[in-house]
Parts: C-alpha cells; structure tokens; sequence
C-alpha cells in the first residue's frame, strides 16, 4: 500500500529555484512514487555557521511504496546528482532533502554512517521553514504523537521567512 509522506526541500546555493525545481522532478521519477501536494515556496534566513545566502524551502507529499530505508537512500543519491557535498554541519548546499514524516510512523535508526534515519525528522518542530510549507499543504496534519501541526505552529515564530508569489520562484536571487 503506498503510504503519503511529506519531504523537505532546501537550497542556498548555485540558482535554489533551479535547485529546487530539479529535485522536485527527480521525485516524481521515482520507482512507485508519486507526487501528490506542492507547497508554495519560502525565503529564509540561513540558521548554519557564518555569513550564508538566503535559503529557498518548500515542502512536498508524495505517495510511495518505497521503504524509509529506500527512500533516504533514494533522496541522498538526488542530493548526489546535483552536487551537494557534505562539508559543514549546517552549511551552504546545492540541495537538501529530508523526510519529515512517514505516514504515521515513527522510526528511530541510530547508524554511525549515512543510513542513520529518525521519523518523524528530529528538528521538524523547530523549523518555521518547515513547518509553514508543511500546513499549507496539510492543515489539519496530527504527527503520530497526537500533536496537532497547527500547537506547533502557534509556538513557532514566522520572523526569518517570507512566503513567495508563484512569479517570485522563477529567478537565480536567493
Ligand atoms: P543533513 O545534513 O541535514 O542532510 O543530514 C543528513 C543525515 O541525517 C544523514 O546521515 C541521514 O542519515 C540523517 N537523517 C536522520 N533522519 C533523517 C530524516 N528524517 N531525513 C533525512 N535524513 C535523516
């Protein structure tokens, strides 16, 4: 049974929209996998270490019959494609890609190397980038504590993030 599940995008580096526009389609190409919700895209502040470019973020829900494994693993091979390279914790990126949620399921696989995956993601809740994109397109998501999406988005501050206009996605500004 495909399971729905809500994927983070972010890219500070080389033209974002393009960043994020190619990653977007290179989730529609995989196995059993569709696209079902966009959110609208958002400016934000880089949160990483020193002077970084703004960010462009959005969320979207695919359908999938891809295992969590399978499908980190298929993410961090679309992060390969377009040149990310794992240097600074938090640092500038072509592109990242993370999986919030999982249908309701909730996963806690601690690995030393790249295969380690926590579901729902562990700073979801700290993250307006994230969490406004995430309810626009699910208003009434509950996480599989029982926490409704909208608590978390009372607690969290929109200062740092800018919602864009569908003409504003278009150009290489940051
Ligand atoms: P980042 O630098 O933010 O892309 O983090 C990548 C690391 O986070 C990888 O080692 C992944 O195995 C790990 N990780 C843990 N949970 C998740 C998740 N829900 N989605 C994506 N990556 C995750």
């Amino acid at each position: 049974m495909p399971v729905e599940v809500y994927i983070a995008l972010g890219s500070n580096l080389e033209c974002p929209p393009l960043q994020i526009t190619r990653a977007i389609r290179a989730l529609a190409k995989l196995p059993s996998t569709r696209i079902v919700k966009q959110a609208p895209w958002y400016r934000s502040l880089a949160i990483g270490p020193g002077p970084q470019a703004n960010y462009i973020n959005t969320v979207v829900a695919i359908t999938t019959t891809l295992t969590p494994l399978r499908l980190l693993k298929a993410l961090q091979s679309i992060e390969q494609q377009q040149k990310r390279k794992h240097r600074v914790r938090w640092g500038p990126r072509t592109i990242d890609l993370d999986i919030l949620l999982y249908g309701r399921k909730t996963l806690n696989r601690e690995a030393r190397n790249r295969n380690a995956l926590i579901i729902p993601h562990p700073r979801l809740q700290q993250r307006n980038f994230v969490l406004y994109p995430l309810a626009d397109i699910a208003p009434h998501l509950v996480l599989p504590d029982q926490t409704p999406l909208q608590q978390l988005l009372a607690n969290c501050c929109p200062e740092g993030i800018v919602r864009l206009e569908a003409g504003e996605t278009r150009g290489c500004t940051g």
